[in-house]
């Protein structure tokens, strides 16, 4: 018997009272299938097509784990496009409503660097960027991801397309080997499969089919 209460899950209850105030009544399928061996700490393959709130599966895996009181970069998702990006980060602000004082900075290409550098001067908890422009600050040591818990690939398959595999493989060299890495993707072609293989260890595989 399968529950679609997000009430099920082991959550805390100020993100658990903003996802009623949200009107996210009920888990959508990703979310139940995916969210009991996230916040349980395992990798996780995702395949699910789009508008089927993959967001808010890694979004809620990330903020259930994220500890505010201390001020270092705890999770990292990359995205394949600044619009991407973007729609990540207003999502996620969303779910932490009730986190007070926690920082979610964008880091993308094609936007101003001067704004970025003086945000990560400041700090933050959470990043969400694209592979290029994380790369250019880690490289320049402006970004540390030494504290890192938790690392997104969101379309997976469209940052492969659009040609981000060095700047992916470089980025993932600079975070922790110890570290639960979450993997979404609408197809799963081999080179998605390799890019796993290499990257997550024992994951848990999760396709949900398209609704008739
Ligand atoms: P995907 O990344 O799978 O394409 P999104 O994460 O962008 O999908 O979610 C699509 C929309 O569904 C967003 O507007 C989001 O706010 C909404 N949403 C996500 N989960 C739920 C839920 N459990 N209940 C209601 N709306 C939801
Ligand atoms: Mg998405």
């Amino acid at each position: 018997m399968s529950n679609n209460a997000f009430s099920s899950l082991p959550l805390p209850q100020a993100l658990l009272s903003n996802l009623d105030d949200l009107g996210y009544s009920a888990m959508t399928a990703v979310q139940a299938q995916a969210l009991p061996p996230i916040l349980a700490g395992q990798d996780v393959i995702a395949q699910a097509k789009t508008g089927s709130g993959k967001t808010a599966t890694f979004g809620l895996g990330i903020l259930a784990q994220l500890d505010v009181k201390y001020y270092r970069v705890q999770s990292l998702v990359l995205c394949p496009t600044r619009e991407l990006a973007d729609q990540v980060s207003a999502e996620l602000r969303k779910l932490a409503r009730s986190i007070h004082n926690i920082k979610i900075l964008t880091l993308c290409g094609g936007a101003p660097i001067r704004p970025q550098i003086a945000s990560l001067e400041h700090g933050a908890h959470i990043i969400v960027g694209t592979p290029g422009r994380v790369m250019d600050h880690l490289d320049q040591g402006r970004l540390n991801l030494d504290d890192l818990r938790c690392l997104v690939l969101d379309e997976a398959d469209r940052m492969l397309d659009m040609g981000f595999q060095t700047e992916l493989d470089s980025v993932i060299a600079k975070a922790p080997l110890k570290r639960q890495t979450l993997l979404f993707s609408a197809t799963y072609p081999d080179s998605i499969a390799a890019l796993s293989a290499r990257l997550l260890n024992k994951p848990v595989h999760i396709k949900v089919e398209e609704q008739h």
